[in-house]
């Protein structure tokens, strides 16, 4: 199937019944929308007048899911504009290794002693190439088949294929959970947090990079459009701190990007935390 053949389809799901998941209010605040922000060609983006969040009104399904993220194209788009072209530990990398390393010890999540380190979409894996090379111990989840397997053959990293929530992971195991530009693709981000908060250690903490900024309504996958405060609304109900650092960087043309880091540090156990607490007898 064609990149084209594929979004052909999914627009066609979004209007039948049963493959979308509608979003009333606001999945950082509960709070009412006040206008549409945008409208994609798949779901109109709702703007929360509370915390600033723009999300779509109808979530993917699964079927939609595996037909967005189906092939190792995906990778390729993702990557060209990088200058990366192949699945191979080199010298391509080194850029792209060193923001990501360089922001988690910018800040203070990045240990130089071994850490038990779980990265929630990690493509095809380098990140965790390089921390299994500097003695970390590193676990990759990644819903991209193709992508992983292929990170798999040629960096011989562990990924685990699938949906993060979905996995059997140890509990209280984990120093850093991280996931960078991927959570604003998840649909129901309180499973994904809950889950999170279930693998960390009791002094684990999570780090998280988000893109920000309007040119990123257009981008169809994605589901979540973070503001400062929707990012630690999510962050301050799950961790009894959540600090949210903003990356604003230009690039080679003089253009203005950002991305937005999260950190959550000491995960709430599930008592604490409102959503998954039972209803009182
Ligand atoms: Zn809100």
């Amino acid at each position: 199937m064609s990149a084209i053949q594929a979004k052909i389809l999914i627009r066609l799901l979004y209007k039948l019944p049963g493959f979308t998941i509608p979003v009333s209010n606001c999945p950082a605040c509960g709070g009412r929308p006040d206008r549409i922000e945008f409208n994609t060609q798949y779901s109109p983006l709702d703007h929360c007048a509370d915390c600033g969040h723009v999300y779509t009104r109808r979530n993917p399904g699964k079927s939609i899911l595996r037909l967005m993220y189906r092939d190792i194209d995906y990778w390729k788009q993702d990557k060209e504009h990088q200058g990366i072209t192949r699945i191979e530990y080199g010298p391509q990398w080194k850029e792209f290794i060193d923001a990501r390393i360089g922001a988690m010890r910018k800040c203070g999540v990045f240990a130089d002693s071994a850490m038990k380190f779980l990265e929630i979409g990690c493509s095809e894996g380098i990140l965790l190439r390089e921390l299994e090379n500097l003695g970390h111990e590193a676990l990759g989840c990644e819903c991209n088949r193709p992508t992983a397997e292929a990170g798999m053959k040629a960096l011989g990293v562990k990924i685990k294929i699938g949906l993060f929530e979905e996995f059997q992971l140890p509990r209280a195991y984990y120093d850093v959970v991280a996931s960078f530009h991927t959570i604003e693709h998840i649909p129901n981000l309180d499973r994904t947090f809950a889950k999170i908060v279930e693998v960390l250690k009791p002094d684990g903490t999570v780090f998280i990079e988000v893109p920000t900024g309007p040119e990123e309504y257009a981008n169809t996958d994605h589901v979540q459009f973070f503001s400062d405060a929707s990012l630690k609304r999510f962050l301050e109900r799950y961790f009894e701190v959540g600090e949210t650092v903003p990356n604003l960087y230009s690039t080679a043309d003089g253009t203005q990007v950002g991305s937005l880091y999260g950190i959550g540090r000491r995960p709430r156990r599930p008592a604490e935390t409102s959503l998954t607490s039972p209803p009182p007898q």
